[in-house]
């Protein structure tokens, strides 16, 4: 028996970008042998046990001779189980199981498990993406999201055995799981639930509006989370570029995505106050996974108890939020992550959360003071809104009449966005400061205001633009489309509390 080769088209993931690979197989005359060579990393290299068994257990057989799979490029590494079906399918062609027409311009991307069913990996989205083949097989669970590139004939099976069967047109391809069978979306929560809060109500309003950063403080209980979890609800859709792009990340991670694969809705994303600095920003070792940062990409990054976060790990949040997106070195490359989002803190007013009530608290004026400070000054800077949430009074509680519903609120999001869109910028957050003076253009009493607190030494230059971006906001929800009144600026003040006024609270 002299040797036979194949050649199958398949793709790795690194970082959220997918990158062509070529899975070579060789089975020569010798002793049995199965080597992988091209960089595997651990877990691809297991590939020789979990496609050995699987095609052992699929009645396929396995060569009994000198078996050598070659991944190239070489010089990239190759992480996880994805290139199994890739390995499997090369091996059956070169052993004649397969025809060889079956296999043209198609690639194949799937994990293999012992029992030879065919299992999804992350990143498939991207993946595929990276694939110049016109064809895919994929595992039936993914093909929803392998469709949207949008540019394959995209096939799909449950197992090896269906794969090679439909390839040996024994069988038909299987049909691609239909929205039963992936069970309902998720519900965004409503606003309408959330009784009183006037003011906190008011503030993912405007957070939403200008893509404001908002860090709400209040003792606990007081429903900081309920209403930062309305925030998305209230945020535009994903557009198909956005929505794609979101999925990508998703889809590396290895989050569960909604019913179609599609992403649409902004994420909301809760890290808890333990998380790492690879989780919450990225990295981690050996390749790199996408941290909670960009996770929330297009979205809101939630940050309850934000001073029991781990001050280093916080920090590494001021170069993603300056440049929505962050860069994460590794010895062969960086890789470029995105990470633009809402970011949303909460935190208790002192360590044992019961706040400025007289008598009620126990913490001591420094250890109330050092609990404040566990947060950056740069990084409280980025927060354009800072405000108190209080308790909601028992009437308001008591009362049978449901807050605005979502639906309300987001139309008029819509309509500040829609103006923001106009200066040809996304949101007011993003107002450039060269171009704040034509932009905000306050009246004169809104600019006496402004210099009057500036001198006062209660704003500092880079807070006069956060404040006047924020009176921008404010404007363009009240429709107003010329300059920015007192009001405006007078009420962008008292949303941006100072960290000693939020102490003393
Ligand atoms: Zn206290």
């Amino acid at each position: 028996m002299s040797a036979r080769t194949a050649s199958i088209q398949s793709s790795v993931l690194f970082g959220i970008d997918g990158h062509p690979v070529r899975v070579e197989a060789h089975i020569a005359n010798g002793l049995p042998a199965f080597n992988i060579v091209g960089l595997p990393d651990a877990a691809c290299r297991e590939a020789r046990d979990r496609v050995k068994a699987a095609m052992t257990t699929a009645g396929l057989g396995f060569p009994d001779t000198r078996v050598t799979v070659n991944l190239a490029p070489s010089n990239l590494r190759k992480h996880g189980g994805g290139l199994d079906l890739a390995i499997a399918i090369a091996l059956m062609r070169a052993n004649g199981t397969v025809p060889e027409e079956s296999t043209e311009d198609t690639a194949f991307i799937g994990e293999l498990g012992l029992n030879g069913t065919l299992r999804r990996v992350d990143g498939i989205l991207s993946l595929v993406d990276a694939l110049s083949a016109r064809r895919v097989v994929v595992p039936r669970s993914a093909a929803a999201e392998a469709m949207l590139a949008g540019r394959h004939e995209v096939r799909c099976a449950s197992s090896l055995g269906e794969v090679v069967a439909a390839l040996r047109a024994d069988e038909p391809w299987p049909d691609p799981p239909t929205a039963d069978d992936v069970g309902p979306g998720e519900d965004v929560p409503d606003l309408a639930d959330v009784q009183g809060q006037g003011m906190g109500r008011y503030a993912i309003e405007v957070s939403a509006a200008g893509g404001h950063n908002l860090l709400l403080t209040g003792p606990p209980g007081t429903g900081k989370t309920l209403l930062a979890r309305r925030l998305p609800g209230l945020l535009p859709r994903l557009t198909q570029d956005e929505a794609l792009e979101t999925t990508r990340v998703h889809s590396a991670a290895g989050l569960r995505l909604p019913p179609g694969g599609l992403v649409s809705t902004p994420p909301f994303r809760a890290p808890h106050h333990g998380a790492s600095a690879a989780a919450l920003i990225g990295g981690g070792s050996g390749w790199v996974r996408p941290g909670e940062i960009s996770c929330a990409h297009n979205g809101v990054l939630f940050l309850d108890e934000m001073a029991e976060f781990t001050p280093s790990v916080l920090d590494g949040l001021r170069q993603p939020l300056e440049e929505g997106a962050v860069r994460i070195a590794r010895a062969h490359g960086s890789v470029r992550l995105p990470a633009r989002f809402l970011l949303v803190g909460a935190m208790n007013p002192c360590p044992c959360g019961k706040g400025g009530a007289p008598g009620s608290c126990r913490c001591s004026e420094w250890s109330r003071l050092r609990y404040f400070r566990r947060l950056s000054g740069p990084l409280l800077d980025r927060f354009d809104l800072r405000v108190q949430v209080e308790r909601a009074k028992a009437d308001e509680l008591m009362s049978a009449e449901t807050g605005e519903p979502s639906a309300a609120v987001a139309e008029r999001v819509a309509q500040a966005r829609a103006i923001a869109a106009e200066r040809g910028i996304r949101c007011n957050a993003e107002i450039p400061p060269a171009l704040i003076p034509r932009v905000v253009d306050p009246e004169p009493p809104a600019r006496a205001l402004l210099e009057s607190t500036l001198r006062s030494g209660s704003l500092s230059g880079r807070g006069l633009h956060r404040v006047q971006r924020v009176a921008r906001t404010l404007a363009d929800l009240e429709g107003v489309e010329g300059r920015v009144q007192e009001h405006h600026v007078s009420l962008a003040l008292q949303l941006r509390l100072e960290p000693e006024q939020l102490e003393a609270a």
